[in-house]
């Protein structure tokens, strides 16, 4: 097991109202003035106290909404003078933190396609030396939870002692419920080897749909995450950039409304807890049998190809027998595992044969 570690780090001191958590709130991309100002007013009328707008955006191919850049730094600007709210943004680059903090930016986050290099992120924090300012760490884009503390290392080495990790879910290939998978057993164990960080959820990340940020939320809230930063949005539809994920600053007041924050000294935390384990464990299988089934089909155009039949008895039966073994190594009975293995294969084979039959 690795030793737990410390950081230096000093309270984030962000506001909050009393029953709930702290929350960070606006669109993915700041796109006009117009729509910064309207999100950031409906929300300061719900009783938002910060704001995100993405400035600088990291798109995974060129020509989609990179940002406005520096022309959007003055909305956020008014945004601060006009509502009150604290303003915050992503940064790439020590250029980016420059333009953040000539515009009075209060907050910093780093994205995860930052976080998980190395050579940003001492970029960023040699940068930071001398500047006291909360940043947000969001988790790498891989799971990979060395990686992520050691860049709240790197930023608490330069002084930055007010910081917070944000979960924002992981990158996987295949086809599966969530944009970003939560693996919440990587944000736990960071809890537990540095147990005063703060970790705020980033749902609408983790979701990439509307209908998943509510659950998730109250998910974060019964992990006694600290706060929430979510996606808002006047006009979701038309985003320019996540548009799916998006919420009214109405509907997300109504969200918020509805979660139940638990006290974590009090109440089945325990179980709440292990349940969560298990759902997460649930969704992780959910996965793997996606993947399975992909590569089954590839095998089915295999087979189609070389003119074989679907079904291969030597082989089936080599599975049934393997998996039987492993399960009675692993504690479980044979024939549960047998069992279930023959469910798995019944409905490759019905994927084989919709692709034969194709
Ligand atoms: C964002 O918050 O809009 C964003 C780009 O997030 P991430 O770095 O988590 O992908
Ligand atoms: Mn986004």
């Amino acid at each position: 097991m690795v030793e737990d570690m410390e950081l230096d780090l000093l309270p984030l001191n962000l506001p909050s109202d009393n029953e709930r958590p702290i929350v960070i709130a606006g669109p993915c991309s700041a796109e006009t003035e117009e729509q910064v100002m309207t999100t950031a007013h409906q929300l300061a009328e719900k009783g938002c106290h910060m704001f995100r707008a993405g400035i600088w955006k990291p798109r995974t191919k060129p020509g989609g909404f990179e940002g406005n850049g520096e022309k959007a730094l003055p909305w956020m600007k008014a945004v601060k003078e006009e509502t009150g709210m604290l303003i915050t943004t992503e940064v790439a680059t020590p250029e980016h933190v420059e333009l953040a903090m000539k515009y009075g930016m209060d907050i910093l986050w780093i994205g995860a396609r930052t976080s998980a290099n190395p050579f940003a992120m001492q970029a960023l924090a040699d940068c930071l030396q001398g500047i006291d300012i909360p940043v947000l760490v969001k988790n790498p884009v891989n799971p990979d939870l060395e990686l992520w503390i050691g860049a709240m290392e790197r930023l608490n080495q330069a002084g930055i002692k007010r910081l917070a990790a944000i979960h924002r879910g992981f990158s996987s290939y295949d086809k599966k419920i969530y944009r970003n998978t939560p693996m919440w057993q990587i944000p736990i164990e960071l809890r537990r080897r540095i147990p005063n960080l703060p970790i705020v959820c980033d749902p609408s990340h983790i979701g990439g749909r509307r209908e998943l940020i509510a659950p998730l939320c109250q998910q974060a809230m019964d992990l006694g995450f600290d706060g929430l930063i979510v996606e808002s949005h006047c006009n979701p539809d038309a985003a320019w950039s996540d548009a799916k994920q998006q919420v009214t600053p109405d509907i997300l007041d109504y969200i918020l409304s509805l979660l139940v924050v638990r006290d974590e000294h009090v109440t089945t935390e325990g179980i709440t807890q292990l349940r969560h384990q298990i759902d997460d464990l649930d969704n992780q299988i959910m996965d793997v049998l996606s993947k399975r089934m992909r590569v089954c089909r590839e095998i089915g155009q295999y087979k189609k190809e070389h003119n074989m039949t679907v079904l291969q008895p030597a082989r089936y039966n080599e599975i049934l027998d393997k998996r039987g073994a492993q399960g009675a190594l692993c504690g479980m009975s044979p024939e549960f595992a047998a069992k279930i293995f023959e469910s798995i294969h019944e409905e490759s084979v019905r994927q084989q044969m919709e692709i034969i039959n194709k």
